[in-house]
């Protein structure tokens, strides 16, 4: 099985040495504002920022800046109140019918909106004798029909243990469907090797990925490609976005992402208000703007190129359509 190393922000490369040093003469660059959450990027999507434009909607996603330093009632460490849910280590039943397994807590690149963001993964099992406990859960609750794969990213995992955990839920009778939420087909494109898409596609489940992108500049050939390789191997893909302010929120941005997607044979599944994180304010856009924007691009898109518009709320069932 051949994976691809390097992955993560590569210092010693020269260009994108000289590109952090860019990073941290901008007046908004905060090396307080890393904390635990350090500046991550991948050299793949360095490559798609423009270095000398400080408002570059994809440098604005990973540079650590001042405003995260300021606090804001009901912007919370854990916005989804995950802990509530975690029924094992690495496991969260929040919904009916499927449940998540947190297989990592690796990142391609560091996303400075992530809910998870103040996450520890230390319980996150490392070894496959640990994960007994959730696939014991999980053989217990025969409720359950769909496992998502999340992270953390969870192709950040070396495919081999990626592998052997999803062997394990293949002998579980009612685990028809696994779903893998990942940002690596786009922070890291080549990380998906043709054998790892070859084993995934030979796993007896019904295989989906949902990758994510909030941004049409986050599409270059190389994603485009590896995309293309996932859907002709059987693998439907879909998108989900998070509307941020000043990177995504506006009409033409959005109508260009999703067409940019559907280019690309992924269906916009998914727009997101931001989940209410510490550190994220500054992103926020409201529903009233939400809903603004989607009645917009309504008449513009063909229906299955629209995302629905939803908001997670703890506690509830599911994410809530509000447009
Ligand atoms: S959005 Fe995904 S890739 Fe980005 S920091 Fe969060 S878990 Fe990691």
């Amino acid at each position: 099985m051949s994976y691809n190393p390097p992955i993560g922000f590569v210092k010693k490369d020269i260009q994108l040495a000289d590109n952090l040093k860019k990073l941290s003469l901008l007046k908004s660059y905060s090396k307080q504002a890393e904390g635990d959450f350090p500046l991550l990027l991948t050299p793949e999507f360095a490559t798609r920022i423009d270095w000398n434009n400080p408002k570059d909607p994809l440098l604005q996603q990973i540079l650590p800046t001042k405003h995260e330093n300021k606090t804001k009632p009901g912007f919370v460490v854990d916005p989804l109140n995950e802990s509530r849910y975690a029924k094992a280590p690495g496991y969260i039943k929040k919904y009916h019918g499927r449940a998540i397994m947190q297989l990592t807590g690796a990142c391609p690149i560091h996303c400075r909106y992530c809910f998870r963001r103040h996450i520890k993964s230390n319980n996150i099992p490392k070894s496959i004798n640990e994960w007994s406990q959730a696939v014991e859960t999980i053989r217990q609750d025969k409720s359950i029909k769909e496992i998502i794969y999340s992270g953390g990213d969870p192709l950040m995992l070396n495919s081999d243990k990626l592998l052997e955990i999803s062997n394990l839920l293949t002998t579980i009778p009612h685990i028809k469907r696994l779903r893998i939420h990942s940002r690596v087909p786009v922070a890291s494109p080549k990380r998906i090797t043709p054998d790892l898409i070859k084993a995934l596609k030979d796993l007896p489940l019904v295989m989906s990925m949902v990758i994510h992108m909030n941004h049409p500049a986050e599409m270059d050939s190389g994603v485009k490609n590896t995309l293309q390789e996932l859907v002709e191997a059987g693998i439907p893909l879909y998108n989900q976005s998070v509307l941020l302010k000043g990177i995504n929120d506006d009409v033409t941005t959005l109508i260009t992402l999703s067409e940019t997607l559907i280019d690309a044979r992924v269906t916009p599944y998914y727009l997101h208000l931001l989940d209410p994180v510490a550190g994220a304010a500054h992103f926020y856009v409201d529903e009233k703007k939400g809903r603004e924007l989607l009645l917009k691009m309504r008449p513009m898109l063909p229906g299955y190129a629209l995302p629905m518009l939803v908001v997670d709320i703890p506690g509830e069932r599911s994410k809530l359509p509000i447009l």
